[in-house]
């Protein structure tokens, strides 16, 4: 069965997208123009407060001007299933999003340090992984491997991809064996958690990192906060599957504000290159 194919070069990546043009910010509920929030790095200009970041828009941020090769940038869905409705959903989110799928994977550098960066985009049907996305990650994987290059995966995912059935929960073996194996070989993978990373995402690669980092408020988790309450009959932490609650409690390695993160990411890379090339000298 053919799970993805690439769709035909004319058609291309839309680098214009048609999302949403205003925006409110959840954190001082006030209303800004969606132009202005993305140039601002998808922050609200009145506080501060972080709005989901489109993939480009990220990799526009970490990596070094010209550096990203961008790789299975054709890959799309073929809707395996037939799903009631999916390939209608698959056409909007190619609209609305201007991408192929809910991830966007290359090669670039970040202040000089090489790495294979891979970015989720919960504005194409909330960041939910299905066979286009597990593909990206496990090409993006091997490419590493190949190449030896440390790994950085910033993932914003609703979960698994309900419209592809099994074939998206397959995904979560895929890609954790595909993060496993740059382990094995020794090569560092970093996770950066954005809001919202949950479901079978978070069952999978992306609480997987050597490094975890998140995004400050960044909700995380695997079920939400209803579903624990009704299964366990408990009241929960007021700021439970935050990212400052998951610190607290050491599911995480570090908060990082999205305009530190380059920096931060870059210092990890630096400190990672300096230790191979100390334990290479031994
Ligand atoms: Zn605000």
């Amino acid at each position: 069965m053919e799970l993805f194919k690439p769709i035909p070069a004319a058609a291309g990546t839309n680098q214009e997208f048609s999302m949403p043009s205003i925006l409110t910010c959840d954190d001082c509920g006030k209303q800004s123009l969606a132009a202005l929030v993305h140039l601002n790095g998808s922050t609200c200009p009145f506080c501060g407060g972080l709005f989901r970041m489109p993939a480009r828009a990220r990799i526009a941020m970490l990596a070094d001007a010209d550096t990203f090769i961008e790789t299975d940038e054709t890959l799309t869905s073929t809707d395996p299933l037939k799903f009631p409705k999916y390939s209608e959903k698959l056409k909007k989110a190619k609209a609305d999003s201007g991408l192929t799928d809910a991830i966007v994977t290359g090669t670039c550098a970040i202040e000089g340090y090489p790495a294979a960066l891979a970015v989720m985009d919960s504005y194409f049907m909330m960041g939910s992984m299905g066979a286009v996305v597990g593909e990206k990650i496990c090409d993006l994987a091997e490419i590493a491997l190949a190449k030896r290059l440390p790994l950085i995966i910033v993932s914003a995912s609703g979960g698994a991809r309900m419209q592809e059935g099994m074939i998206s929960l397959l995904q979560m073996t895929r890609t954790t064996m595909a993060v496993n194996k740059l382990g094995d070989a020794g090569l560092l993978y970093v996770s950066v958690l954005t809001h919202p990373t949950t479901g079978g995402v978070t069952a999978s690669f992306a609480m997987q990192g050597d490094v975890i980092l998140a995004e400050p408020k960044a909700l995380i988790g695997f079920a939400g906060p209803r579903v624990i309450t009704q299964t366990v009959n408990e009241e929960l932490p007021d700021a439970f599957q935050k990212a400052e609650y998951l610190y607290q409690q050491g599911m995480i390695d570090g908060i990082v504000k999205r305009g530190e993160l380059k920096a931060a990411l870059a210092q990890i890379l630096a400190l990672h290159a300096d230790n191979r090339e100390a334990s290479h000298d031994q």
